[in-house]
């Protein structure tokens, strides 16, 4: 494929001529009505054939689950059935104003009164608001919620307690609330322990934040002690459910002694998610917070859905409207056809997923916590980074071998971190390419060494700074010898 700009393109097509004087050139300078050109642009006029090539080539450089095995630990780069975004694009939902009245909006109320009840079933919650717009987002919400609760019993509550398998967005949500961060170590089974969390509450804890399975994958079968310790101190528990895959219909947060949880609508329920967005980060409350959910919550009485604002103790709004709907809809289609029975299995089959993965592979590359994993499996590349290749090296290599990275260097803990998340729909056939890529990977460490260090090759840039590339993208056009 070649590299050039489509701004390069249309130097190359116009000094060519191919289509002769009258040209099927689209300049489109030429097409625009004089008063939309208030300066000059400096668009590309180029053929059709050249505009579709173009951006259809560009399209094939990026790497998504529609081309390629995407098996992102934590994120949940899933299955995103092509029907949802059917019914998201249904024209009775994408003409509706936010600004219409109550009466005009009743079917997207119902959509979403229905999908705060699903995930009220889900997750054991007695309330849900589908504000938020991210799990970050949600997070934040779930803590304004637990500070204005503290703040209005009238006791002092200075901390929240995170372990130190935590995503990062859970210190940096207790932090903008404005508590203090007690970590809490995880013990030798990557567990949290329990000794060091009694020592860490005390009457000033207002929280733990937690995620069940954590960080590592794993289940933490002491839940309900840690929700009694952290209980009987006066605070409460906040479930970080971005990612509930292996919880779907086996057991609730409500079961574990949770009273307040987000899940990321557009992780497990099915939104592609790439760069950034949208998402939908509902959050569920029990009893303790009930009224304390942003307005407007969407309510019915008798055969009417309405807006209400009437919550007593409610922290306010906390986004224009009423969150990210297209995201909802794809939420609702997609538990709508799985049904009760269907959520299980996706449960099932991201567990047996996981757990086929690590059982294959380590024997090659190490587990710090053998143990059933839930839905994600993480591995330790230091023997690996003994012979010369680093988890980096190992995750670049994969590009070549057609399958995108999984997340690495987290969660924290874990050296040389690998962390695998397959999805509940990848097939064997899939699973199994994977396992023996990492195979080969493993020994070319050894036979070919280069081949490792210099991955990826297939790519248009090999290693780019990422930091660089991040805090300032070069996207100018920049007139070139063309
Ligand atoms: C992704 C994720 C978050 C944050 O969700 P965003 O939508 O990216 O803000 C929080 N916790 C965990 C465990 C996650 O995987």
């Amino acid at each position: 494929m070649d590299r050039k700009l489509i701004f390069e393109k249309q130097s190359l097509c116009k000094a060519s001529n191919y289509f002769g004087p009258d040209a099927a050139l689209q300049d489109v300078a030429a097409v625009l009505p004089a008063a939309v050109l208030r300066e000059e642009l400096n668009l590309p006029s180029v053929g059709e054939f050249d505009a579709v090539r173009h951006y259809s080539n560009l399209a094939n450089l990026s790497f998504s689950v529609d081309k390629n095995f995407y098996p992102l630990g934590s994120c949940t780069m899933k299955y995103n059935p092509k029907i949802n975004e059917d019914m998201a694009a249904l024209e009775g939902f994408i003409g509706l104003h936010p600004y219409q009245n109550e009466a005009d909006l009743q079917g997207a109320m119902e959509l979403m009164f229905n999908l705060q009840e699903l995930l009220c079933k889900i997750t054991g919650m007695s309330r849900f608001t589908l504000q938020p717009a991210s799990g970050a987002h949600g997070e934040f919400t779930g803590m304004l919620m637990v500070k204005k609760y503290h703040d209005l019993s009238g006791k002092k509550k200075t901390k929240v307690i995170v372990p130190d398998s935590a995503h990062g967005t859970n210190p940096a949500t207790a932090a903008m609330c404005g508590y203090r961060i007690v970590v809490v170590p995880s013990g030798a089974d990557g567990l949290v322990d329990i000794d060091k969390l009694r020592q860490a509450v005390d009457s000033e804890t207002a929280a733990i934040m937690l995620t069940n399975p954590n960080t590592l994958g794993l289940f933490e079968e002491r839940i309900l002690e840690i929700a009694n310790i952290v209980h009987a101190a006066g605070g409460l528990l906040y479930y970080d459910g971005a990612n509930f895959n292996a919880l779907l219909g086996v057991t609730t947060p409500a079961a574990m002694g949770f009273d307040v949880v987000h899940l990321n609508l557009h992780k497990t329920f099915a939104t592609p998610h790439g760069c950034g967005g949208p998402g939908a980060g509902a959050v569920g409350v029990g009893k303790a917070l009930y009224d304390f959910l942003p307005v407007p919550a969407v309510n019915k009485a008798g055969s009417r859905y309405y807006f209400d604002n009437n919550l007593n103790n409610t922290i306010g709004k906390m986004r224009a409207f009423y969150g990210n709907f297209g995201v909802l809809v794809r939420a609702y289609t997609y538990l709508s056809r799985l049904g009760r029975e269907g959520c299980l299995r996706v449960s099932q089959n991201a567990v047996l997923n996981a757990n086929y993965i690590k059982e294959k592979l380590k024997s090659v590359y190490e587990v710090p916590f053998d143990k059933i994993c839930m839905h994600e499996t993480v591995f330790s590349c230091v023997k690996q980074k003994e012979r010369g290749a680093c988890a980096m090296d190992i995750a670049k290599c994969l590009i070549d071998h057609g399958i995108h990275p999984p997340t690495v260097y987290f969660p924290l803990i874990v050296k040389e971190a690998m962390m695998v998340e397959p999805t509940e729909t990848e097939s064997k056939e899939t699973l199994d390419n994977f396992i023996a890529v990492m195979q080969t990977i493993d020994k070319l460490i050894d036979t070919d060494p280069e081949e490792v260090h210099n991955a990826p090759r297939t790519t248009p840039i090999s290693r780019p700074d990422e930091v660089l590339a991040a805090r300032s993208p070069d996207i100018r056009w920049k007139k070139s010898g063309v």
